[in-house]
């Protein structure tokens, strides 16, 4: 018997039909002669279907298709640098988050997902600090951390801010308080304009090797002592407008936590929201949260849960994505985008920071390259190109290049680069302009969908400028590499302006 026959009959006696006299025969008969008129019929339509379809294909190759749309400044959002972002709206539902400003750069409330860093610079060693923050604020990073250790390094960063808004700007600042750290806090809360906290180390007790059990009076004289703690930074940051990020690590829970919670992202998320309670028991909203893990799995369920239950008890604090320790390389840039880009594509996030064992300038174009492949942020030219095979009519990588130096400074368009006409047009993916391989020597270029001209390939960078010329598309390119609006071959981008604004808040 054949498969499909086998599963017809298991069909019949499940339903008990006739097995009891033998007669189930007749059914499966009945069942073929039914697939079999099934079968034909849809052969007839698949005939039809080709029929109709081979005038089509002798014209033209594809369906046709409205030509796309060129974006134009009028059909875009300024986002918080200056550049543009396509309007994007309903791609990816966000979570509704309120915005919460840092500087003069706001977080949630349906702004642009915010692009932060850290420098590894001692604090001491002010220049230094103020040189490195300059050169990532210069590579597009819209906010910076910095570590603040000890009193003397608090104290530091108020010269650091000094410095900035003297030879620079204002530079966005989030201070890292950490191991019972209220005293340091307090005083650098007056230079930043974040301080982030760790909620398993704020209040830091040694973890007692010889604990067998955390009872619930002792839970709770170590949740008193953590809100006692944490109260002056609240009503400090509180008066001065300023904000907090709890920053919960899976590496560094209390004590408490993992009794009573295990090492778990329920055991994270319960120490986020424990502090959020303090904070809300004193009207402060000003809030960030995060839930870092170097296992992106971790990581991805703690976010998750953050959300769920954040969602559950109608608190709208916007959440900072990061995978925390994710290594160099490639890999590390693997993880980040997977652990990042998958919670975003959900809808979780509001700013950003990829951890990578480098220089932290080499973050940013990868928490560009993550919102851009989302249609988060638009910072660079979108470029769409096949892997090419053996119908490939020209040198593709070479060709790739020689556009991508020609037309990188125009953010905001796509442009596709394809190796034949077989499928070339059909899967450019919308682009707005395409370098199409037509035959041997010659490229056709396109206008969205609409084919425009064929030229020899040895031209084809030039007319494509110039059609973008014809259309009024075209901008000449800054004049110096280092020219402020220049986004770098890596992707990077300088922010152009201060142009932030808040939109509306969900408070
Ligand atoms: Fe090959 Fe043409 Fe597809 Fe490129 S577009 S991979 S050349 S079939």
């Amino acid at each position: 018997m054949s498969a499909p026959q086998s599963a017809f009959v298991s069909t019949v006696l499940l339903s008990g039909a006739s097995c009891r006299t033998g007669s189930f025969l007749p059914l499966l008969e009945a069942g073929a002669a039914r697939k079999r008129s099934a079968a034909a019929a849809l052969h007839a339509q698949q005939r039809r279907v080709r029929s109709a379809r081979l005038p089509l294909c002798a014209k033209v190759v594809g369906p046709a298709r409205p030509t796309a749309p060129i974006p134009k400044p009028k059909d875009a959002l300024s986002d918080q640098s200056g550049l543009v972002n396509l309007d994007l709206t309903g791609s990816i539902p966000r979570r509704k988050t309120r915005a919460v400003r840092v500087g003069d750069v706001y977080i949630g409330g349906g702004n642009p997902v915010v692009v932060q860093s850290m420098i590894n610079e001692d604090t001491l060693d002010i220049e230094g600090c103020v040189a490195s923050i300059r050169r990532l604020h210069e590579a597009g990073c819209e906010v910076v951390r910095l570590t603040v250790p000890s009193m003397a390094h608090a104290h530091a960063v108020g010269f650091i801010k000094q410095r900035l808004r003297e030879t620079y700007r204002d530079v966005p600042l989030v201070a890292d308080v950490h191991h019972n750290g209220m005293n340091i806090a307090l005083e650098v809360a007056k230079h930043v304009d974040k301080v982030r906290i760790n909620p398993g180390l704020y209040v830091f007790e040694k973890p007692d090797p010889n604990r067998t059990e955390y009872s619930r009076a002792d839970f709770e004289a170590a949740a008193q002592k953590l809100k006692e703690t944490l109260k002056p930074l609240i009503l400090s940051l509180r008066e001065q407008d300023k904000a907090m990020r709890i920053g919960v690590n899976h590496g560094s829970l209390s004590e408490r936590m993992l009794f009573t919670y295990g090492d778990t992202p329920e055991g994270m998320v319960e120490s986020a929201l424990e502090c959020i309670r303090v904070c809300r028991e004193l009207d402060f909203h000003n809030l960030v949260i995060s839930m870092k893990a170097s296992k992106v799995p971790v990581m991805m369920a703690a976010y998750r849960l953050l959300a769920k239950r954040l969602d559950q008890e109608s608190m709208d604090y916007p959440i900072h994505l990061g995978v925390t320790e994710a290594g160099d390389g490639e890999y590390g840039r693997i993880k980040s985008s997977i652990g990042i880009g998958g919670l975003l594509a959900e809808g979780i996030g509001d700013t950003i920071r990829v951890s990578l064992t480098e220089d932290p300038v080499k973050e940013i174009p990868v928490c560009y390259g993550i919102l851009q492949a989302l249609g988060l942020r638009r910072t660079m030219v979108e470029y769409v190109a096949c892997p090419s095979c053996g119908r490939t009519l020209f040198n593709i990588e070479e060709v790739l290049h020689k556009v991508r130096d020609a037309t990188k400074h125009m953010p905001g368009l796509s442009i596709a680069v394809m190796g034949c006409i077989v499928n070339g047009p059909g899967e450019m993916a919308d682009a707005d302009y395409g370098y199409v391989g037509k035959t041997p020597g010659k490229i056709s270029l396109y206008r969205g969908r609409e084919e425009i001209r064929t030229v020899p390939e040895n031209q084809g960078v030039a007319e494509l400028i110039k059609l973008m010329k014809e259309d009024g598309v075209w901008v000449d390119p800054p004049a110096s590499p280092n020219a402020s609006t220049e986004p770098k071959h890596d992707g990077s981008s300088k922010p152009a302006t201060a142009s932030r604004q808040p939109q509306a808040s969900s408070v």
